[in-house]
């Protein structure tokens, strides 16, 4: 089997309403997917995290290294790249296409073996997923202490046993929002907290620890992702569990924050980090270190098909017992017209639990008329 093409999609969708992050607002989802085509007629699907211009950009450039190669060898050819681009990109938007390139090919092999992804790389340890609600960003509206409150009250009315609340708007606004939520889903459901990297250590140990007593099951990004000194400090500062690494990239970029023992849970994006290869390697190292491995997801359903194929191998958090503790997937609850739409089955949660898709490949089928009505004009 042979490579014959590799294609870029940039899709864009505008929402309904703007969405803000501590990061600034957006009001447009974009998705960069990956095809690649073989001779046999196989078809595979990837998905690139990051600016969709850019990674469509690096995957152009390395697509034409891949035309007459084997699909099958999805290492070397990513060592291939790797190396070619080494100078240029170890991190961002390189590794980014590098990623949604991998994932297309796992697609492809999975097509070819007859198997789902999870079957080659190792066999499922589970089937089924629990997931947490990813929501709870800023909207134009007048007391965000009042609809964040309704939202997060809704996810655990919709079956959620988690989830996670942006923050990095002042740390006393944080405080009294994070108070409000909890006050909302009650005692019993898991309460996360994201900045996106909007604090230095000082503010952010002092919101951690103006919200230690809401039983906070982890604080993502605190401090800016090259600031492996800050998560250091605010780590030893607080109780709650410090997570990060979705703007981290590639087993050597991880290797840095395991020796530094900058986090207790890991969360490379699988669609930017380096693919289904690359993030299968990082959670083996996450192991090994005693760290929790979480993948962040954002993206359509081609990345939540890849993150639930990586999540059926990964080890338990806690050895296994009666009641191991399983990794979880993020699933982003806000709008994302194309998410569903390029599925001609889309991947839904039961009461906050999904099933692994367990068709050959990434065990999904992309709707291309519905890939043609997002295409970027
Ligand atoms: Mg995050």
């Amino acid at each position: 089997m042979k490579i014959k093409a590799v294609r870029t999609h940039i899709l864009q969708a505008e929402l309904s309403q703007a969405l803000a992050c501590s990061r600034g607002w957006f009001s447009t989802r974009t998705a960069m997917l990956v095809e690649i085509e073989t001779d046999r007629g196989i078809v595979g699907w990837g998905e690139c995290y990051g600016p969709a211009r850019i990674t469509a950009a690096a995957v152009e450039h390395v697509a034409p290294w891949l035309i007459g190669e084997d699909p099958v060898r999805s290492d070397y050819l990513w060592q291939l790249i790797y190396a070619r681009m080494r100078d240029h990109g170890q991190k961002g938007a390189v590794i980014q296409a590098l990623g949604g390139i991998d994932i297309a090919l796992w697609d492809i092999k999975g097509k070819y073996f007859d198997a789902p992804v999870h079957q080659l790389l190792g066999g499922p340890q589970r089937t089924r997923i629990s997931a947490y609600a990813t929501g709870l960003y800023r909207r134009r509206a007048a007391d965000p202490i009042q609809y964040l409150a309704e939202e997060a009250a809704g996810y655990v009315a919709e079956g959620f046993s988690a989830l996670k609340l942006r923050v990095g708007f002042g740390v006393e606004e944080d405080a009294a929002v994070t108070r409000a939520v909890r006050e909302a889903i009650g005692p019993s459901a898991a309460l996360m907290i994201d900045a996106n990297h909007a604090y230095d250590s000082i503010a952010a140990i002092r919101l951690g620890r103006m919200i230690e007593q809401h039983d906070v099951r982890w604080f993502e990004e605190p401090v800016p992702p090259e600031d492996i000194a800050g998560y250091r400090a605010v780590r030893s500062a607080l109780s709650i569990p410090i997570a990060g690494g979705e703007c981290e990239f590639t087993r050597f970029g991880f290797r840095e924050l395991f020796v530094m023992h900058a986090l207790d849970i890991a969360q490379p994006d699988t669609c930017a980090a380096g693919g289904l290869s690359e993030c299968k390697k990082i959670a083996d190292m996450a192991e090994a270190f005693g760290i929790r491995y979480n993948p962040h997801v954002w993206g359509t359903g081609i990345a939540i098909a890849a993150s639930l194929q990586l999540l059926a191998v990964l080890p338990p958090h806690t050895r296994p017992s009666l009641m191991p503790m399983a990794p979880i997937l993020e699933l982003d609850r806000t709008e994302h017209p194309i998410r569903q739409a390029i599925l001609v089955e889309p991947l839904e949660h039961v009461r906050g639990v999904i099933q692994v898709p367990e068709g050959p490949g990434l065990g999904i089928e992309v709707d291309r008329k519905a890939l043609a009505r997002f295409v970027a004009r």
